[in-house]
């Protein structure tokens, strides 16, 4: 199929809904940039934890952010998350990230810089990006929106096969997944919340290849 303007797709959800494995896989399917704006609020995590400075010091926290280099690079179709020069695409998945996040994703001053980061990625279209705040607040004037969502129970077993090697109970992951989700809705700045416009796919039952063929399906009626 010929796919002619170069849109631009935002896909939000809460944590493990699998957005980023359907984003990827649509944006390849696509040939479009995929950008994991999940993987920059880590990386930041990352920066502000590197530098000992406490996540809930909020000033120093954002001067960190504000003082590091956080890129994305795509290498052999996958994003690769720097900081300060460093491949730290496998650092930023960890518990000690996760636990440490929420606190640095309701700093407004990293916010800021992030939204405004990902913005210039989207400028040119042609891109799917997926986060919490993308529809809403990134690219509110996307060409398609998706809010994905998913059981918590479905969500911890994907977290937990991807985490394995951290050797996490699933309770342990479910709370993780639940105390993340809270914290994400319920910040004023650009909580989790669905768009307005946006199309909700519940994803429980499906299969990645289901997900990803029914917003390409989405994709083409926007074209058509
Ligand atoms: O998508 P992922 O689970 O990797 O995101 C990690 C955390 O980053 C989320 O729980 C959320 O707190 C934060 N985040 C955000 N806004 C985004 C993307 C992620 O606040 N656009």
């Amino acid at each position: 199929m010929n796919i002619p303007k170069k849109l631009s797709i935002a896909i939000d959800g809460p944590a493990a809904s699998g957005k980023s494995t359907t984003a990827r896989l649509l944006a390849k399917k696509l040939g479009y940039i995929y950008i994991d704006t999940g993987a920059m609020y880590r990386a930041a995590t990352l920066a502000v934890l590197k530098k000992g400075i406490n996540p809930e010091d909020s000033k120093n926290a954002g001067k960190a952010v504000a003082e590091s280099e956080i890129s994305i690079k795509i290498i052999l179709q996958e994003q690769h998350t720097f900081l300060d020069g460093e491949d730290v695409s496998k650092k930023i998945r960890t518990p000690e990230i996760d636990r440490n996040i929420s606190v640095i994703a309701t700093n407004t001053d990293i916010r800021k810089i992030m939204v405004a980061q990902q913005q210039r990625l989207a400028e040119q279209g042609g891109v799917v990006m997926d986060g919490r705040d993308i529809g809403t607040v990134v690219l509110p004037d996307a060409d398609l929106k998706v809010f994905m969502i998913a059981s918590i129970e479905a969500r911890a077993q994907r977290r937990l096969q991807d985490q394995a090697e951290h050797n996490l109970t699933l309770q342990e992951i479910k709370d993780d997944i639940e105390r993340r989700d809270f914290a994400d809705m319920n910040r004023s700045d650009g909580p989790l919340k669905k768009a307005e416009d946006a199309r909700e796919l519940d994803n429980s039952n499906l299969s990645i290849d289901d997900q990803v063929d029914q917003i390409y399906k989405w994709v083409n009626e926007l074209i058509a």
